[in-house]
């Protein structure tokens, strides 16, 4: 990081998803040579999925991890500085804005590009917390080959815990999706595909209430909702929280506008926040779609809108020459 300290940059990408590397892309296109935080997970939640079937222009789907690779290689074939690191502080009291990269090298920018995706939301309960990593997880597609010819519960009746459940039962003997209400929220399709999948079994109006096991799960306590009766599944070996997702936004709460759970909010279709020259794509702001390609879709915004954001602050500031260096 030593190379960039202190260097001012036009645009910042904070993350990178389809909508921080889409927006690199266009960035880079547009001669802004943006750098871009990869953050803590680089690529994003695709990197913990397997066949992505849904975004146009694979007609044979295409493994999350190989998408991301692909929406990097393109970014920098432009000129986007794509690096490991985390941006972990933002000064947005002063312009340019006073980045803090891993939480020692200054760098400044004249705008930003929130990007930072949404991560695995959980229970925290003290025995789930315990035991993550040990057999309790938030993604199948990481860790669900552990659990070959075993039983394995999956939390949640969304569309993520479908897709976790029908996935593990490519390994697991038995799953069993504990579900909080007697009908699920995901699609339709999603529901008959875990339907009609022999190895998914259902607790309806059901909860969690503890992981068993000290180092590894060792079973799992169950409560009906209705009844309070408590089931211990003594065989169960694998916990799967699928509960949904919350936006990684911390490093820019206080500064913009966010609604109660914790999305940057924008303004009208744009990708502009009410901080000037922060702006928000992806999973980070987009609390509806949430789709790879509605990600890569407001990536592409947020570059656009930033590069109409500095030709307005060239001219308006007439910055000088130097100060973009
Ligand atoms: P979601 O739709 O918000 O569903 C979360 C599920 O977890 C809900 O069933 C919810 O129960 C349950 N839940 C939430 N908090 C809980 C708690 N504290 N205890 C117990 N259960 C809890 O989240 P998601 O499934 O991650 O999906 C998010 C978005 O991504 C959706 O728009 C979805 O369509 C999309 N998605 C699409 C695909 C795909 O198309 N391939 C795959 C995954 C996700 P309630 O139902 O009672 O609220």
């Amino acid at each position: 990081m030593e190379d960039i300290a202190g260097k001012t940059f036009k645009v910042v990408i904070v993350g990178s998803g389809p909508a921080g590397l889409t927006a690199a892309l266009y960035a880079a296109r547009a001669d802004l040579s943006p750098i871009v935080f990869e953050g803590p997970e680089p690529g994003g939640q695709l990197m913990t999925t397997t066949d992505v079937e849904n975004f146009p222009g694979y007609p044979d789907g295409v493994m999350g991890p190989q998408m991301m690779q692909e929406f990097r290689e393109q970014a920098t074939r432009f000129g986007a500085d794509c690096r490991y690191g985390m941006v972990t502080n933002i000064d947005f009291s002063q312009k340019p804005y006073i980045l803090t990269i891993d939480d020692n090298v200054e760098i400044f920018a004249h705008s930003v590009i929130a990007s930072t995706g949404a991560s695995a939301k959980w229970l925290h309960l003290p025995s789930e917390q315990k035991l993550r990593g040990k057999g309790v997880s938030a993604c199948a597609t990481c860790d669900g080959a552990f659990f070959r010819d075993q039983h394995v519960l999956v939390i949640g009746g969304g569309d993520t815990a479908m897709e976790e459940a029908t996935f593990l039962t490519k390994f697991a003997s038995k799953v069993t999706v504990v579900h909080r209400r007697d009908e699920l929220r995901a699609s339709k399709a999603m529901q008959q595909r875990a339907f009609n999948n022999d190895k998914i079994e259902f607790m309806w109006d059901s909860e969690l209430v503890e992981v068993l096991g000290d180092n590894v799960v060792e079973g799992a306590k169950v409560k009906n909702r209705n009844t309070d009766e408590v089931t211990t599944l003594d065989d169960v070996t694998g916990v799967f929280v699928a509960i949904g997702h919350k936006p990684n936004t911390d490093l820019f709460k206080g500064v913009v506008e966010m609604d109660d759970v914790g999305y940057i909010q924008t303004k009208g279709q744009s990708t502009e926040t009410d901080q000037p020259g922060l702006f928000a794509c992806g999973d980070a702001m987009d609390a509806v779609y949430r789709q790879a390609v509605t990600a890569a879709g407001t990536g592409c915004k947020a570059a656009l809108d930033a590069e109409r954001y500095l030709g307005e602050l060239e001219s308006r500031e007439a910055i000088a020459e130097s100060h973009w260096k």
